[in-house]
């Protein structure tokens, strides 16, 4: 299965996809189904096949800052976010980030992906992205007597899918779970059969009988590992694609791709297609290495300006996340992922996990509220007035592209779209305050989806192993922290209803923010130092049109290129209220489809 450098190295394939993520992997297995196309695909991460700190789930965190695993970048220093630099951990292994994700399996709403179509890209409404979806999942479930029945999707029962990647519900939810689904009820909050609007319970990518993560690598490339017209070289990092001139569309054409494996550099030929799929922050960095990008980040570095394209690194957007932790009542049974960090808890876990018992390993972060800003505060329509004045007097300021994406943001704030999330984590996870050794606690996270500011990353020197100056500009739209806040002021509310005043008890048991941190100012501040990435970037290589700040069409093309294609989430122009990783399995499996046609009419 594992080629030799000498079968990628000087060797020519029709495709040769850079990154060997969600998205790459994807792909890779769909083109390949076809035997006379050949594939070779590079990943800059090792295999890690067969890893319990893959496979075994909630191990949230685990991944983080090891050099196996991530790729350990992080955010420049916020102007608007106290000055701090913030982690960004992204996977870099065989199966990318879905290997290190946290399992979740959400939805957006209908009109967000259809925005995505509105904003210039025919083929890409609700209707394709839904059927490309299905393509890629599997229901199961089991029955009380342990068996696979087939699956309730989110949207109720339905047969099960034919998809390689399974999902299904954790097997354990403690009591707590239950009692704060209850309380946001008591709250107004409704439930949602049919989410992304209300409380919901969450899928996983999760196996229930193996009781292991499912991921690209499990679900799509194990599968095929052994076709011979496809291969997929780890540790080897991309650092350009090798481009030539096409005289007869006058476009760029890629012949192939440099890459560094082992402390050399090879390159591998392309005779039809270089497809990027090495992820919103990798992406545009290895266009810029090539010199296609903006002509102010490439000359002051001395890279040759091949393709002058504005949009490359822009329009980066992404959702963050804060949560108010309070600490559990004493003598409750329930279990929280606090207990593992003592070591004699975490073996009897473990213990329980491998001779199939339920236990933590099999539980995970289940209790999902997507909701618009409304319900979380009566101040809605005055941050919506003050925002929209403030985007009105400054349209003439904005890049191209921006004006038709803050008109479709107003107005999904103005029609209530369900925005603003609230997660039942089932453990600590706040800032800055540290939980304490043998407590347990339970935290509301929160998250804002769609963020009106707008960053960007680009490349500051020409090494392709240093990561890009990764700048998302948080909070420069202060309506992302107003409302922010609101939505902290709601969330501190639900420890004074039932049930969930069972679980906790004592408003002075919250840890984060902590009971001194009142005013609108103090609070402010407790959002802008406590937020972290839900690891969920988009729009750097934004699908829109050219003269919009595109950088692809809606073939997945790079303008002013003839076979370059970008497959994984930086083309999303439009942030959704949504994860974004069945998104990612979406977009592959709608390009592999685009390919294959685009190959039967040549
Ligand atoms: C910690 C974490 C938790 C998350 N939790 C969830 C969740 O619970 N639910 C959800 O829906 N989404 C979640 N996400 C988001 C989701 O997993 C991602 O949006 C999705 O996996 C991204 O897919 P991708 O193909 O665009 O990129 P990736 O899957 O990241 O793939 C990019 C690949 O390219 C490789 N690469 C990069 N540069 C190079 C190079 N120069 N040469 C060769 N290879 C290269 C990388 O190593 C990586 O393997 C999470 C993400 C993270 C990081």
């Amino acid at each position: 299965m594992k080629p030799s450098i000498d079968e990628i190295s000087g060797k020519t394939f029709d495709f040769v996809i850079i990154g060997g993520g969600t998205a790459g992997l994807t792909l890779a297995s769909r083109l390949s189904e076809d035997p006379s196309l050949t594939i070779a695909l590079l990943e800059a991460g090792p295999a890690n096949l067969d890893d319990p700190l893959i496979l075994r789930t909630s191990q949230y965190g685990a991944h983080f800052g090891k050099e196996g695993y991530e790729w350990g970048q992080s955010t420049t220093p916020q102007v608007h976010a106290n000055g701090k630099s913030f982690y960004w951990p992204r996977g870099r292994t065989l199966g990318g980030s879905s290997a290190i994700n946290f399992l979740c399996w959400t939805k957006p709403p209908l009109q967000d992906i259809d925005d995505i179509e509105r904003l210039g890209n025919p083929g890409w409404g609700w209707e394709s992205y839904e059927k490309y979806l299905k393509r890629a999942e599997r229901f199961v479930h089991l029955g009380d007597d342990g068996q696979l029945v087939p699956g309730l999707t989110a949207n109720g029962p339905r047969p099960p899918e034919q998809g390689p990647l399974v999902i299904s519900y954790p097997q354990t939810l403690e009591n707590f779970e239950k009692k704060a689904y209850q309380t946001l009820k008591n709250l107004g909050i409704p439930d949602a059969p049919a989410p992304p609007a209300g409380t919901y319970a969450c899928a996983h990518t999760f196996d229930p009988i193996s009781q292991t993560r499912t991921y690209s690598t499990t679900a799509y490339y194990l599968p095929v590992a052994h076709r011979k017209n496809l291969r997929v070289l780890v540790s080897a990092t991309v650092s350009k694609i090798v481009l030539n001139h096409d005289a007869e569309s006058g476009n760029v054409l890629a012949t192939g791709v440099e890459f560094i494996h082992e402390g050399k550099k090879h390159i591998v030929h392309a005779s039809k297609e270089v497809i990027l799929s090495a992820g919103s922050l990798k992406s545009p960095q290895i266009l810029e290495l090539s010199g296609i990008g903006r002509k102010d980040v490439l000359e002051p570095l001395g890279i040759p300006v091949v393709v002058d394209l504005p949009g490359v690194g822009e329009n980066l957007q992404e959702h963050v996340f804060t949560g108010v932790s309070w600490e559990m009542r004493e003598g409750l049974p329930d279990l929280t992922l606090d207990i593992l960090r003592d070591p004699e808890q975490l073996a009897q876990q473990i213990k329980a996990y491998e001779s199939k018992q339920p236990s933590l390993f099999t539980s995970g972060i289940s209790g999902f509220t997507f909701q618009p800003l409304t319900t979380y505060t009566p101040r809605a329509q005055d941050l919506y007035d003050e925002l929209s004045t403030k985007i009105t007097e400054n349209m003439d300021k904005y890049p191209p592209g921006l004006r038709e994406q803050y008109d479709i943001q107003l107005e999904r704030l103005e029609k209530g779209a369900p925005a603003f999330e609230l997660i039942s984590f089932p453990g600590f996870f706040s800032y800055p305050n540290p939980p304490e050794a043998g407590k347990k606690y339970v935290t509301m996270l929160f998250a804002s989806n769609h963020m009106f500011s707008r960053g960007n990353a680009h490349i500051t020197s020409t090494d392709p192993l240093a990561s890009a100056a990764l700048d998302p500009h948080y909070f420069e739209q202060d309506f992302d922290l107003k409302s922010l806040v609101e939505v902290t002021k709601f969330v501190r509310k639900i420890v004074g209803v039932k049930p969930y005043d069972e679980i906790v008890g004592d408003v002075a048991k919250e840890i984060n923010p902590g009971p001194g941190i009142q005013s609108d100012e103090q609070l402010a501040d407790w959002v802008k130092s406590s937020i972290g990435s839900t690891y969920h970037t988009l729009g750097t290589l934004s699908m829109l049109p050219k003269d919009k700040n595109g950088v692809v069409d809606p073939t997945l093309k790079v303008y002013g290129t003839k076979n370059i294609r970008v497959v994984d989430l930086s083309i999303i122009p439009l942030h959704i209220a949504a994860h974004t990783l069945g998104t990612v399995y979406s977009i592959a499996e709608h390009a592999a489809d685009i390919i294959k046609e685009s190959l039967t009419r040549t």
